[in-house]
């Protein structure tokens, strides 16, 4: 016997954005005024409705296991939601509720993956996705997308990319950290491509409902029965209603998928929180006000934010569509100095901002690209100006 610890577990990264955060919140503890630009979850309440369908919930004594897979009226009210929302006809039986998208993605990976699967990332990336491909028994394999390309994976990409062992593809639009979202036309190019090599799309649509400028997102699984055969649909209540600690997640799959996600969760989970489900069902059910409301204020502080990095020095950004985050070029400024040292990464250039201007970014080499930062605009307007202010001003000082 040895006390080692398993290869799997010791190739995961924790996760660096959580980290960031926490060292934000160690800095305020000690006293520090510090501005986080890290967050990424709204900073709203969950609203009301949804809160008092979770007291009545307890009051009612719903706190019992469910369903593995979740409560039949949650699922129903996904699958009509799919239907209403995406143009995705997923039956309630294809509908698997889990304890967030995190826990969702998990799931699926789990659900599809053999040892030495492939499975393509477009990079940029939200840095869970390698992650749980990894802990699956996958191999992710990253395809980098310029900036002269929106960040975003074309077709003789995706093409080339794919091996005899690649299983999956994951598309995320809207997308964390770039805020691109794809066009109907782009993704109909990414559909004929996933068909002819026969192999999943898994698609992260959580930030679906935080669009700007008229965009309004699409499925691709609702482009045709082919592509609807080959998608994963992955969402969860976290981002749309600023319900991130309640752990909902939900997922549409081909029913063989479905069923083994639902058995593998049996075991690991047992099923999502009961309250959580009760809360999630009002939510998608009941009134839907907050949701724009909340992606108003969302654009007031994009708009803002963009106009004021335009006019800063040595950086630049595309303003990004969806989402709430800035994905920000730093490439220049890495070539300069603070106080007559290089720059030279990211993680140098977030440290002297959290240590020396007391705001947090996140520097995006666990994103795949090394010289980005991702600011969030998750953060009240006054943070907002207070933070960019710094920024600024510490670019000022680069030679
Ligand atoms: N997908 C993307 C792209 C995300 O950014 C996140 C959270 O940050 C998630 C999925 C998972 O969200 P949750 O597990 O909170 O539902």
């Amino acid at each position: 016997m040895s006390l080692e610890l398993s290869v799997k577990g010791l190739s995961v990264k924790p996760s660096s954005t959580l980290a960031i955060t926490a060292k934000a919140k160690e800095l305020r503890a000690q006293g520090k005024d510090v501005v986080g630009f890290g967050a990424g979850e709204p900073d709203f309440d969950t609203p009301e409705n949804i809160c008092r369908a979770a007291k009545e919930a307890i009051d009612a004594g719903f706190t019992k296991y469910t369903p593995a897979a979740g409560t039949q009226e949650l699922r129903k009210a996904v699958s009509d939601k799919f239907k209403k929302v995406n143009h995705l006809n997923y039956e309630p039986e294809q509908v698997v509720i889990s304890n967030g998208g995190k826990h969702a993605l998990t799931n699926i990976f789990e659900a599809i993956i053999n040892p030495g699967d492939e499975v393509i990332i477009p990079t940029p990336f939200w840095l869970s996705y390698p992650e749980i491909v990894k802990l699956a028994g996958g191999v992710p394999v990253f395809v980098r997308c310029e900036a002269s390309e929106n960040y975003k994976i074309s077709p003789e990409k995706l093409a080339a990319a794919c091996t005899a062992k690649t299983k999956a593809f994951i598309l995320n639009s809207p997308n964390n950290p770039t805020g691109m979202v794809y066009t109907e036309e782009e993704l109909r190019a990414l559909a004929k491509v996933i068909v002819e090599k026969d192999i999943y799309v898994v698609s992260d649509e959580i930030y679906e409902y935080l669009t700007y400028d008229g965009i309004k997102p699409v499925s691709i699984g609702s482009l045709g029965d082919d592509i609807f055969a080959h998608t994963i649909t992955c969402n969860g209540m976290a981002k749309s209603y600023s319900m991130t600690g309640w752990r909902i997640g939900y997922t549409g799959a081909p029913l063989p998928v479905a069923k083994v996600m639902s058995s593998i969760q049996s075991h690991q989970t047992s099923n999502p929180n009961s309250i959580a489900q009760k809360a999630s069902f009002e939510a998608l059910t009941g009134p839907q006000e907050s949701v724009p409301a909340m992606r108003e204020q969302f654009d007031r502080r994009r708009i803002y934010m963009c106009e004021q990095i335009e006019q800063m020095p040595h950086v630049s950004a595309i303003r990004p569509q969806g989402a709430f985050y800035v994905f920000v070029d730093i490439s220049e400024a890495l070539k300069l100095s603070y106080n007559g040292k290089k720059v030279g990464t990211c993680g140098e250039f977030a440290r002297i901002l959290i240590e020396e201007f007391d705001t947090a970014v996140i520097p995006c080499a666990d994103f795949g690209f090394d010289d980005h930062i991702r600011l969030s605009y998750a953060i009240n307007m006054v943070a907002i100006k207070k933070g960019l202010d710094r920024i600024e001003t510490f670019l000022k000082h680069l030679k």
